[in-house]
């Protein structure tokens, strides 16, 4: 591998920040620059739809204090808009028209929320949870609510559903498909959080979507797939995100559902890399074919991934996916993917609020569900990630001492 001096991370995210703190922890000794798009100082995501919005407190949430990146040697440029890449010259070329060289680029450059194609979607009034930003105008809003619409019954819709009903604010979730999170968790969990959530009081109108919003008084009324047409304060978007690809594609590297990289995380040029919520990528736990996954850990474990590979240890990426949620006073943990699930089983009473669903895939285990037992939950990473398959009977019966079961390597 040719001579790295000089790396340029585009995006201040979880995945940019890692790559350059893991740069340096690993003596990385020339220079790191970081731009990003967002003003703030790199933040964490996940407490905007979860503590943020209970406390509007801001300093909880950045990735790390203001002093690391000088400390570090980390060069963090807010505010900037990367906007070409100049592959032949090696340059990142920014909005102000300014050049910067690299020795290697890594893309990190997230995702961004999906606007639907609802007539009369007007993105300057509807709510949006992604950044500091629309957290901020979203807990400025609150006082004035009394009834929410949220489009999407994913993760972040319904956590934001659960600190809605919290406040006693009246909740629609409306969900395309039949059962929440179908995208990512088993039927028989999302049936469990489906009785969860109108237990709090949301009401959760599966099979269903927005057809029409039209502007009524201060608020809108919204027209729906079944002709209802429901009157509200405030509309939330949260129906999933599209990567940010477009400086991958206007550099003609290859896309597909986000910015195609190989098993090292290398992209199709191979002086830029590509981690986080915009890379698909091969993983050993995904099934078949690529995946994009929208996680902390990816990003964290891929940006250190890519560290390791720019500081002559390069490996393939091969961490187990793994992935929380904050719903109420539920803690979901989910341990592996459940792409291509074909069976599942229950260990634990639903109905007491503390239960695991055991994932199989042709008679292997793929992934486990947890609601308020992080015990299984991290003995499923180590015997999933160690390739170790339970029978179901075992798995199901919750006198068995899963954590007896580790191969000792795993345990
Ligand atoms: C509300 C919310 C709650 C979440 N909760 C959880 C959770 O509980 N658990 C979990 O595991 N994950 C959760 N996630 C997902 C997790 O936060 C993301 O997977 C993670 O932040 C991805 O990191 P990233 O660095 O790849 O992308 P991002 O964090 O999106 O960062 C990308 C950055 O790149 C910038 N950028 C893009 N293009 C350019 C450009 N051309 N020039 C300059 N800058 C650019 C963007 O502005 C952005 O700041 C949540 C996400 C949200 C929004």
């Amino acid at each position: 591998m040719a001579e790295i001096a000089r790396v340029v991370i585009v995006g201040s995210g979880q995945a940019g920040v890692e790559t350059a703190a893991a740069l340096r922890q690993n003596g990385f000794s020339g220079s790191v620059t970081i731009i990003g798009e967002e003003p703030d100082l790199p933040y964490q995501r996940p407490p905007l739809s979860k503590e943020f919005l209970k406390s509007v407190e801001d300093s909880s949430l950045p990735l790390r204090g203001e002093s690391f990146y000088e400390a570090n040697g980390i060069e963090l440029r807010l505010g900037i808009v990367a906007e070409r890449i100049d592959r032949d010259r090696r340059e990142l070329v920014l909005k102000s028209g300014e050049r910067l060289p690299y020795d290697h680029l890594v893309l990190a450059t997230g995702a961004r929320n999906r606007l639907p194609p609802i007539q009369g979607l007007d993105p300057a009034r509807v709510l949006e949870l992604r950044t500091l930003a629309h957290a901020r105008t979203l807990t400025a809003r609150l006082p004035a609510l009394r009834r929410v619409a949220i489009i999407g019954g994913g993760f972040i819709g319904l956590e934001v559903a659960a600190l809605l009903r919290q406040r006693d604010i009246a909740v629609d979730v409306l969900e395309a498909v039949d059962r929440p999170m179908g995208r990512v968790l088993s039927p028989a969990m999302s049936a469990a959080f489906r009785a969860f959530h109108e237990e709090m009081g949301t009401r959760l109108r599966l099979g269903t979507s927005a057809k029409e919003i039209a502007p009524r008084g201060e608020g809108f009324s919204l027209t729906l797939s079944d002709g209802e047409v429901l009157g509200t304060d405030a509309v939330v978007v949260a129906a999933g995100v599209v990567p940010n690809v477009e400086l991958a594609v206007e550099a003609g590297l290859a896309i597909d559902n986000g910015v195609s990289v190989d098993a090292l995380l290398l992209t199709s040029d191979s002086a830029i890399s590509a981690i986080g919520d915009c890379a698909s990528h091969p993983n050993p736990f995904g099934g078949d074919g690529p995946v994009r996954l929208e996680s902390v850990q990816n990003a964290v474990d891929q940006g250190k991934c890519v560290a390791a590979r720019l500081t002559g240890n390069p490996r393939a990426y091969n961490a187990l996916p793994w992935f929380w949620s904050h719903q109420g006073a539920i803690k979901l943990q989910i341990a592996g993917l459940s792409l291509g699930m074909d069976e599942t089983v229950t260990r634990g009473d639903p109905a007491s609020g503390k239960f695991s669903v055991f994932v199989y895939r042709k008679g292997k285990l793929i992934a486990v569900e947890s609601v308020n037992s992080p015990a299984d939950h991290m003995v499923a990473r180590r015997l999933i990630a160690a390739g170790v398959t339970l029978p179901k009977e075992i798995a199901a019966d919750p006198a068995v001492d899963l954590k007896a079961l580790m191969p000792k390597a795993a345990a």
